[in-house]
């Protein structure tokens, strides 16, 4: 082999590497080897490319690279594989190590020194908090609104700081950086994500908050699951469903028939199924219907690890077969705004509303 592809992190998984039977069950649940259609693009593939790359015997080409960034990190393999293999951990060990040898794609790199620059991958130079509209006070509870509901799907963010406030609750806004989910996905070094983490951790408790609500699944995996790996999280952390299923809420009705999309990072990374359904339950006399595939085999949305930025077709694709399967209903709700901007992006003339729960919440209440 003539590249000088340097394996480091993978050596880590060298033992998972081999448990792998080749069984293929992971062949009937992964969402990009539905999308593309060749083996190397599902987790069984995506370990052998890793074992090649761990023993020198491929090269890091432009396939390679290709077929480890188009898995969206749902997890859906790890549910289904017999061995318990953990492959989205193989998947991500593999990326660091690509991006430790230079191959980070050009997409990710943009994102990555966005963050770097302004703590958000939108290159955008206002902070969260100046762009709320709120100032940092200390409070019991703070709302960590994530770049994607402040920048990008931003009536997420004012559809969940409504509702804190018809509720009465007193609660902060903070000076967040990007929680580090877009740099762990990609594979950027866990010494830099680390930093990150220490940085929102600091702001948090620098408020003397005791409760940290997020809106964003991507965000709310990153403290639940992943800050604890790395730092102290002196607080408890919840989704905002986990937050509203405990409230008593006075909703008016929701009208037409609703189904419930579970985001791959609330769901199978955090077992977070029943909240949102509870939430959904509050609505008087909904008409609710769940997918086929629900909670831990939900399907995913196809936004997730990196995919949309670096690969929209394939994520357009993942993103259509969900709304095949949700062809019943009028309302997609979702709780990740992740979710939302994947799914709604893909509607084109199908008459159905992807929206966030929060907002629907905030419209009734
Ligand atoms: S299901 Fe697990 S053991 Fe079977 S091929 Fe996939 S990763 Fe390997
Ligand atoms: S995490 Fe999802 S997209 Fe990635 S290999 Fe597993 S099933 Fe496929």
């Amino acid at each position: 082999m003539t590249d000088s592809f340097k394996a480091d992190k993978i050596k880590e998984v060298s033992q998972a590497l081999n448990t792998c039977t080749m069984c293929g069950f992971c062949k009937s649940v992964c969402p990009s080897f539905k999308a593309i259609g060749w083996d190397t693009a599902l987790s069984r593939g995506r370990i052998i490319l890793t074992y090649g790359l761990l023993h020198g015997d491929i090269p890091a080409d432009e396939s390679v690279i290709e077929n480890m960034y188009t898995c969206t990190t749902c997890a859906d393999c790890v549910r289904r594989c017999p061995s318990k293999v953990d492959i989205v951990d193989i998947i991500e060990l593999c990326r660091a190590d690509l991006v430790k040898n230079g191959h980070m794609l050009p997409k990710h790199k943009a994102m990555v020194e966005s963050i770097r620059k302004y703590g958000n991958p939108f290159k955008e130079e206002k902070s969260v908090a100046e762009t709320l509209g709120r100032k940092p006070h200390k409070a019991k509870y703070a709302y960590f609104a994530g770049c994607t509901a402040t920048y990008r799907s931003k009536k997420t963010a004012q559809a969940s700081m409504s509702i804190l406030d018809k509720l009465g609750v007193d609660y902060t806004t903070l000076d967040e950086t990007c929680c580090g989910s877009v740099m762990q996905r990609v594979g950027v070094d866990q010494a830099e994500v680390t930093k990150l983490m220490e940085k929102n951790v600091a702001a948090i408790k620098a408020m003397g908050v005791e409760t940290l609500i997020l809106s964003c699944a991507g965000c709310y995996r990153m403290f639940k699951k992943e800050y604890p790996k790395y730092v102290d999280v002196p607080f408890e952390v919840l989704h905002m469903t986990e937050f509203l299923a405990k409230q008593d809420l006075k909703l008016k009705p929701l009208e037409g028939k609703v189904t419930y999309h579970d985001p791959c990072h609330l769901g199978r990374h955090c077992d977070v199924y029943e909240a949102p359904r509870e939430v959904i339950r509050k609505f008087p006399g909904v008409d609710f219907q769940e997918m086929k595939y629900n909670r831990s085999t939900s399907h995913c949305c196809g936004g997730g690890g990196g995919v949309r930025s670096a690969y929209p077709e394939e994520s357009m694709r993942i993103a259509q077969t969900r709304l095949d399967e949700a062809s019943f209903a009028d309302i997609i709700i979702t709780t990740c705004p992740f979710c939302v901007t994947n799914l709604a992006s893909a509607v084109g003339d199908r008459k159905v509303e992807v929206v966030d729960l929060v907002e629907l919440i905030d419209q009734r209440l």
